[in-house]
């Protein structure tokens, strides 16, 4: 066992301060990575602040951050993957029983017995798992991702936890040209989810609470951008579309969104409110619509997004800043006030 630097939160209204937490020693499967780069997700806020306290409560001192990318210092000796000096990449998962029917399907997102980058039990020390806010961590080399090697590497860290959630549902319910394709929110998921539904084709519309975010998500890959507080705008696209994946991290009406749905069109929900949404039966069986939700993805589709970033050039779109300002940076989140990802300079850590 070794002690890491970090930065945790001592409970829901505690800020977050520089600390120490401990990492294990390599196993013959680990890879042990210096952390670079880690990207502050809009979880990591309901997280540290106990929002999802009914479904996933928070324990303290907590230490999010699941969208690491990061250089490779020490290999257990069974490690095939990676060799020290390589980039590698963790995102949400860092284990699971890898013998469920998810898991063998590569779909470790659904696996029952999954261990969260951070807050779930950690098996090899006690207590429980801690995330990215870090200088280092450990983990089994199924879990750690390969980095393209043309990539932005801040613009990367991203994509281990908003590129997936936004890439696997579009996968799932058939993005591609021809499609019209609706991105509700325009911060860290929603401007990946429009680079990715650009990338597969469609014709993508852009709804924003923020009219000043309109010629960024016109730069992003939207073909139309919508105000979402203005019905007029909204009704004229009333009943036309395919796809609608909503990234809204807060309460909202999403009938609103249900009645934009053309025939057997899909709304996935990737967004996760602390409390339930009201949904009106007759938005959804009068074209005969669905509804669903989507956990970011297991780790072959991982990689494949991964790939796909360095085939097509894409990354997260970046405000980078100092673990110094990761306070600052929460409560800009809640004011929808990044553009599109902060991620964490993690040389800020060394002066800690
Ligand atoms: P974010 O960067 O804060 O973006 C959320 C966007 O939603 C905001 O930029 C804003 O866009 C819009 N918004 C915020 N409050 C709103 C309100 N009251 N009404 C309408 N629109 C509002 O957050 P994120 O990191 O993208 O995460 C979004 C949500 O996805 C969070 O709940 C997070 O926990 C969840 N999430 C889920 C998964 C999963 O596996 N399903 C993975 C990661 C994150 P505009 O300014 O354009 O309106
Ligand atoms: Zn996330």
């Amino acid at each position: 066992m070794f002690n890491a630097k970090a930065y945790s939160a001592a409970s829901a209204t505690s800020p977050f301060a520089s600390s120490t937490i401990p990492r294990r020693d390599p196993t013959e499967h680990d890879v042990q990575i210096e952390i670079l780069f880690c990207g502050i997700c809009h979880s990591d806020l309901h997280y540290a602040r106990d929002e999802w306290h009914s479904i996933m409560p928070t324990v303290y001192p907590c230490v999010p951050g699941h969208e690491i990318v990061g250089r490779v210092t020490k290999v257990g000796s069974a490690v095939t993957k990676f060799k020290p000096g390589n980039l590698a990449g963790v995102g949400c998962l860092v284990d699971s029983d890898r013998t469920c029917p998810h898991c063998q399907a590569g779909l470790e997102q659904f696996c029952q017995k999954q261990t969260l980058t951070y807050g779930s039990p950690d098996k090899h020390l006690g207590g429980v798992t801690y995330g990215g806010y870090s200088d280092s961590i450990v983990v089994d080399e199924r879990f750690v991702l390969r980095i393209p090697p043309n990539l932005n590497l801040a613009g990367v860290a991203p994509l281990h936890c908003a590129g997936i959630t936004t890439y696997s549902p579009m996968r799932h319910w058939g993005v591609t040209k021809g499609k019209k394709v609706g991105v509700v929110g325009l911060g860290g998921l929603g401007h990946m989810g429009v680079k990715f539904a650009h990338a597969f084709g469609a014709h993508v519309v852009v709804f924003t609470t923020s009219p000043g975010k309109k010629e960024d998500a016109l730069r992003l890959g939207a073909d139309e951008v919508v105000v979402s507080r203005n019905a007029d705008e909204m009704q004229k696209h009333a009943g036309s579309f395919d796809f609608i994946l909503d990234t809204i991290a807060a309460d909202h009406d999403i009938n609103a969104y249900i009645n934009l749905l053309t025939r057997d069109g899909n709304l996935t929900l990737v967004g996760a409110p602390s409390m339930p949404l009201a949904v009106a039966a007759f938005g959804l069986l009068l074209g005969r619509r669905s509804l669903s939700g989507s956990p970011i993805g297991g780790l072959p589709e991982t990689q494949e997004m991964l790939d796909f970033c360095g085939k097509h050039n894409i990354t997260a779109d970046v405000e980078v800043i100092p673990i110094q300002k990761v306070n600052e940076a929460y409560e800009r989140l809640l004011k929808s006030d990044v553009k599109y990802r902060f991620v964490i300079d993690m040389a800020s850590l060394k002066s800690e």
